[in-house]
C-alpha cells in the first residue's frame, strides 16, 4: 500500500459519520463553525494557524481508540495534541482530525516507589505541582506550560537533566493506542522495541495516553537568572564552558544570549539592552549552591544582577512563564553542539546582537552527566555524545514581525551551523528543515526507528510529526 501524503485530506464525511463518532466519545467533538472552535484549535505558537475539520477532545483511552479508528477508517489526516506547544504546530493539522488529549490531566504520585503516572494532557506544571507535595520531581523542560507528552517523546531536557538524565531516561512505561486501534503498554518487558522507539522518536508510533515516570528527591532549590552586559558575553561564555564540566551534576545551568526585559523589576538603565545570561538551578542547600556559582562569578566581570536564591522547584520551573504567554510568534532553529570554540562564541555574539526583537534568544542546554551515561543505542535519542542542545528562537508578540524572526533565525543558524553537529533536537525544529535533517538527528538509530515504524504504523497514519517513514 502506498504511503499516505501529508496534505490535507478531501475525504467526504456525512452528518451521520460525524454523529457516529460523537456517539462514541465521552469528550466533546468540536467542528468548524462551533462556538468553541477558534479557541480550541488555537496553538501556543501564534505564527501557526491551522484549521482542522474535527477536534476530538478525548477524556479517556476509549475516546482515543474511537478517534484513531474513525480517522483511519475515513482516511483522515490525524494530528495528536498534547500541550500544543510544538514550534511548527505539529499538534494540529489543516483538514483532518485532531486527537486533542489536553483534557486528560490526571497525575498519580506513588511516594513509596517514587513513581508518577501522568495523563497525556498534562503540562509539566501539572506534574510539578503534584510531585512537589511529596518532595519529588521528574526532569522536564524550563517553561511550565509545555506539554509533557510532546516534550517527553522528543527527549526532554531541563534543569534536572545533568543529574537524572533526559525525560525519556526517566520514562518507565507508556500506554499507547496504536494505528490499528489496539491498546498496548510499552515497557522494558512489553513491546520493548516500541518502548525503545518512543524514547526520542516523537509521535510516530501511536497515541500515548499515559506515561509512568521515575521521580527524584527535589524540594527547595537555589536557582534563578544571572545577567551580564553583552560586552562581557565573550568572557562569560568562555568561563561557563570551562566551569560547567567541573560543576556538580546537581547544578543544571544553561548559558544564553538575550535582551534585558523592559519592565520591573529589571534595572531601568538596562531595559532593552543585549545581555548574556546564565540561568541555573542547584538541587541542594542554598549555601552550597551559592558557593558553587561563586566559582563562576569570581572568574568573570560583575553581572548586572544575580537573582539566584532559594525557592521551591516548581517556582523555578514557572519563572519564565509570564514572559512567554500563549500566542507569541515563534520561529525555531536548533542544533546539537559538540564543542564551543572561541570562534563559535564570536559568531553567537555577532548574530545575537542583531536579534529582531527583545524576546528573541539563543540558549545552550547542557548535554552531559547522566545523559552521557546512557548508550547511544539504548533509546532512539541518539545525540548522547553532544555537549549542548542549542536553540535559536525568534520571538515577538506582533504577527508583522514573523518574516523578520524567520530571516534572523535562518541567518543565525547558517552562520553557526558549521561549528555544530548535523542533527538537532527534534523538538527545536520547525517543519522547513532540509531533507535529511530528521534522519541526521537520529543518526545510526534511524534505520531501527524506520523498522519499528513499519511494524507499528506501516501506512504512516501518524505522520503529522517530525516524520520517520516506515521502512519500504
Ligand atoms: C516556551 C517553550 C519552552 C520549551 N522548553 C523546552 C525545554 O526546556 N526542554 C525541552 O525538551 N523542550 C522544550 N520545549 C519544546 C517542547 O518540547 C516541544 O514544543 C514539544 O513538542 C511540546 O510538547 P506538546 O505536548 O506541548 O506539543 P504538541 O504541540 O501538543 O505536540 C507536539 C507533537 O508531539 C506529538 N505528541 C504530542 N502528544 C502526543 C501523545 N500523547 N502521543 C503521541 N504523540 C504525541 C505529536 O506528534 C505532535 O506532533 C519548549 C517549547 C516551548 C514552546
Amino acid at each position: 500500500m502506498a504511503l499516505l501524503e501529508t496534505t490535507a485530506d478531501q475525504t467526504e464525511l456525512s452528518d451521520s459519520d460525524i454523529q457516529a463518532l460523537r456517539a462514541q466519545l465521552r469528550g466533546p467533538l468540536v467542528l468548524s463553525g462551533d462556538a468553541s472552535y477558534d479557541e480550541v484549535r488555537k496553538l501556543y505558537n501564534g505564527m501557526i494557524d491551522k484549521r482542522p475539520r474535527l477536534i476530538a477532545r478525548c477524556v479517556d483511552v476509549a475516546d482515543v481508540v474511537a478517534a484513531v479508528n474513525f480517522g483511519r477508517a475515513h482516511g483522515l489526516l490525524l494530528a495528536i495534541r498534547g500541550g500544543g506547544h510544538n514550534g511548527p504546530g505539529l499538534g494540529s493539522c489543516d483538514g483532518g482530525l485532531v486527537i486533542d488529549l489536553s483534557l486528560m490531566k490526571s497525575v498519580w504520585v506513588d511516594p513509596n516507589t517514587r513513581t508518577v503516572r501522568v495523563g497525556a494532557g498534562c503540562t509539566s506544571g501539572d506534574v510539578d505541582h503534584a510531585t512537589h507535595a511529596f518532595g519529588l520531581a521528574v526532569p522536564f523542560g524550563i517553561v511550565s506550560s509545555t506539554g509533557v507528552a510532546g516534550l517527553t517523546l522528543g527527549g526532554g531536557t531541563g534543569y534536572l537533566t545533568r543529574k537524572y538524565g533526559l525525560t525519556i531516561d526517566n520514562m518507565l512505561a507508556a500506554d499507547v493506542v496504536l494505528a490499528d486501534g489496539s491498546f498496548v503498554t510499552a515497557s522494558p518487558n512489553e513491546h520493548a522495541d516500541l518502548f525503545w522507539a518512543l524514547r526520542g522518536g516523537g509521535g510516530n508510533f501511536g497515541v500515548v495516553t499515559s506515561f509512568l515516570f521515575q521521580a527524584h528527591p527535589v524540594g527547595m532549590v537555589y536557582a534563578g537568572p544571572i545577567f551580564w552586559e553583552a560586552v562581557h558575553a565573550r568572557e562569560v561564555m568562555r568561563a561557563y564552558r570551562e566551569f560547567l564540566p567541573t560543576a556538580p551534576e546537581e547544578l543544571g545551568a544553561f548559558v544564553g544570549l538575550k535582551t534585558v526585559p523592559s519592565l520591573d523589576p529589571f534595572p531601568k538603565d538596562y531595559w532593552g539592552r543585549r545581555a548574556c545570561a546564565v540561568i541555573g538551578s542547584y538541587n541542594g542547600p542554598a549555601e552550597e549552591g551559592a558557593r558553587i556559582m561563586g566559582r563562576l562569578l569570581e572568574s568573570v566581570p560583575a553581572p548586572i544582577f544575580n537573582w539566584m536564591g532559594e525557592m521551591p522547584f516548581p517556582a523555578m520551573q514557572a519563572l519564565f512563564d509570564p514572559f512567554f504567554p500563549p500566542g507569541l510568534q515563534w520561529y525555531w532553529k536548533g542544533d546539537f553542539v559538540k564543542s564551543l570554540p572561541d570562534d563559535a562564541i564570536d559568531v553567537h555574539i555577532a548574530q545575537a546582537a542583531i536579534a529582531p526583537s527583545d524576546l528573541s534568544l539563543m540558549h545552550l542546554y547542557p548535554i552531559d552527566g547522566a545523559v552521557h551515561r546512557v548508550s547511544k543505542h539504548a533509546t532512539a535519542w541518539n545525540a548522547r555524545d553532544a555537549s549542548f542542545s542549542m536553540v535559536i528562537a525568534g520571538i515577538d508578540p506582533h504577527p508583522d514581525k514573523a518574516e523578520a524572526l524567520k530571516h534572523w533565525g535562518r541567518g543565525y543558524w547558517n552562520a553557526i551551523h558549521p561549528f555544530n553537529m548535523e542533527g538537532a533536537y527534534v523538538n527545536f525544529m520547525m517543519d522547513d528543515e532540509a531533507r535529511g535533517r530528521v534522519q541526521a538527528s537520529y543518526g545510526d538509530n534511524y534505520a531501527r526507528l524506520a523498522s519499528v515504524k513499519s511494524q507499528y504504523d506501516p501506512n504512516n497514519l501518524f505522520r503529522v510529526n517530525q516524520n520517520i517513514r516506515p521502512q519500504q
